[in-house]
């Protein structure tokens, strides 16, 4: 359960005071302070963990300081949607929002491979009105002996040239803690002329040490991919991690799942549970059909995979896309085969338009629908 207390509530005050005493009474019930400073005013919200089943809200709600209560009924205490739960959620991050009603693309490399790859790119997307990208430093590859990312090396030039064509935010995986100081330092060090989104990868999903340290830093906002061989309440667990360290601007990302039952498609697509995801979690999600997918395969009617697996998830309300392009994908050092051309780009950003137009019909639809009953 969740005690939502009343706007900039002292913590040193006699009715704070009242409060705990009150609430350290109860049998068989912890609680745990959770307070946010804001510029304007302070959030504070107390979890009870315990025998929370025989609590009356009412009763909960009558106690001092306290404006409105939450009754967990779920794992994910703080990125879960419970019941009459009206928290804010989504996020603002260098200027972008992100929140279960907006939606944005983050077309770009797989893997940085050189400085001119990064450019091309970059200058294709702000032709397209696109202020997002993806580009991996730091690869997690199956063999030892495969291109492992440039890492530190690139980050100053993809972070200038990001600079250069307006990129907002850029996603960008890490694999480990060191990772983060890399990225924080060349941010620094090249006057910070974009945002990075830390990506953990479906490997990591359940790293919980990486989770730990990422979730215990507040700069920068997360994108946390679905293991791709555990189940989704596993991942979602997984993301709740990174929240209870402290750090709740994350979006969920799915990414398809390891099996054959999916072939020819490098991962099973399990796009149908964005609005599961978007029903049990307050979190943005993001679909990655690249990784999904996997090569360029194209279906009779002249759609790529990739295109039909993108509008399945963008029609189901996803919030973000994370794609694979690429100027020269016979050239790529990591996943060629299922990176999209550039002149593909506007094409591609055309058809995400209209299956997010689909989308809000469709949501206006349902809307009627209610009105109806
Ligand atoms: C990636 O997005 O570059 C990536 C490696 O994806 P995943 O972790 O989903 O395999
Ligand atoms: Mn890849």
């Amino acid at each position: 359960m969740i005690l939502i207390l009343e706007e900039n509530v002292d913590l040193q005050g006699e009715p704070f005071r009242a409060l705990m005493e009150r609430l350290q009474s109860l049998p068989n019930i912890r609680s745990r302070v959770h307070a946010e400073q804001g510029t304007e005013r302070s959030v504070v919200e107390v979890y009870l963990i315990g025998s929370t089943t025989s609590l009356n809200i009412e009763d909960m709600k009558s106690l001092p300081c306290v404006e409105r209560v939450v009754r967990v009924s779920e794992d994910y205490r703080i990125l879960g949607r419970h019941k009459d739960d009206q928290r804010p959620s989504g996020f603002e991050y260098n200027g972008v929002r992100f929140g279960q009603d907006t939606l944005n693309v983050f077309a770009g490399l797989c893997a940085v491979d050189s400085r001119e790859s990064v450019e091309e790119m970059m200058r294709a997307l702000k032709e397209h009105g696109q202020v997002c990208t993806r580009m991996g430093a730091y690869k997690p590859r199956t063999s030892p002996y495969a291109f492992q990312g440039h890492g530190r090396a690139c980050l100053s030039y993809v972070f200038e040239l990001a600079g250069k064509y307006g990129m907002r935010v850029i996603a960008m995986e890490i694999t480990h803690e060191s990772h983060v100081d890399e990225i924080r330092e060349a941010l620094r060090a090249t006057g910070s002329p974009t945002g990075v989104m830390l990506q953990i990868g479906t490997r990591n999903t359940q790293n919980f040490e990486l989770l730990k340290i990422v979730g215990r830093q507040q700069e920068f906002p997360v994108l946390i991919k679905r293991g791709f061989g555990i189940t989704l309440e596993e991942s979602l667990n997984a993301a709740e991690y990174l929240a209870s360290e402290g750090n709740s601007r994350v979006v969920f990302c799915l990414r398809g799942m390891k099996s054959n039952l999916g072939d020819p498609h490098r991962n099973f697509v399990d796009f149908a549970l964005v609005p599961t995801v978007r029903r049990l979690t307050r979190m943005p999600v993001c679909i990655d059909p690249s990784h999904s997918v996997g090569g360029r395969f194209t279906a009779p009617d002249g759609l790529p995979d990739i295109f039909h697996a993108t509008a399945q998830g963008v029609v189901a309300g996803a919030n973000m896309v994370l794609v694979d392009f690429h100027p020269n994908p016979a050239k790529a050092l990591v996943d060629g085969p299922q990176a999209l051309l550039l002149r593909e780009l506007p094409y591609f950003i055309e058809d995400v338009r209209l299956a997010r137009d689909a989308y809000l019909k469709r949501v206006a639809l349902a809307r009627r629908l209610r009105e109806a009953a």
